[in-house]
């Protein structure tokens, strides 16, 4: 059986008891060319690859899942994949940076 813990707080999750949510982040170099952004829309045809990865990602640990999808980019392209639990999912939406807010004004206390 496969456990998770939250890549924020590192609270395990109990599936049974906590609800699991998944973040996905992708970062890679933006290309200005308007045909290609039609045709790599990434809510078309994605999410359905990923629900079947999900479920073989079952059958297999995680670090082979996370090679796999690596080896799925090209070069330059980073992916990450975070598991958090309900608490830390809330406050991960209200600030998905990590932003500090007041920060950007140190630089006028001169
Ligand atoms: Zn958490």
């Amino acid at each position: 059986m496969l456990h998770y813990s939250c890549d924020l707080c590192k609270r395990p999750i109990d599936p049974h008891a906590d609800v699991r949510h998944v973040v996905k982040i992708e970062v890679f170099e933006a290309v200005e060319d308007e045909g290609d952004a039609l045709c790599c829309n990434p809510e078309t045809g994605r999410e359905e690859a990923d629900h079947l990865e999900e479920m073989q990602g079952l059958l297999e640990s995680i670090d082979d899942r996370d090679l796999e999808r690596e080896g799925m980019f090209g070069e330059g392209t980073h992916a990450f994949r975070y598991d958090l639990c309900d608490a830390c999912r809330s406050r991960f939406l209200k600030n998905p940076l990590g932003v500090k807010p007041g920060k950007k004004l140190d630089f006028s206390q001169n």
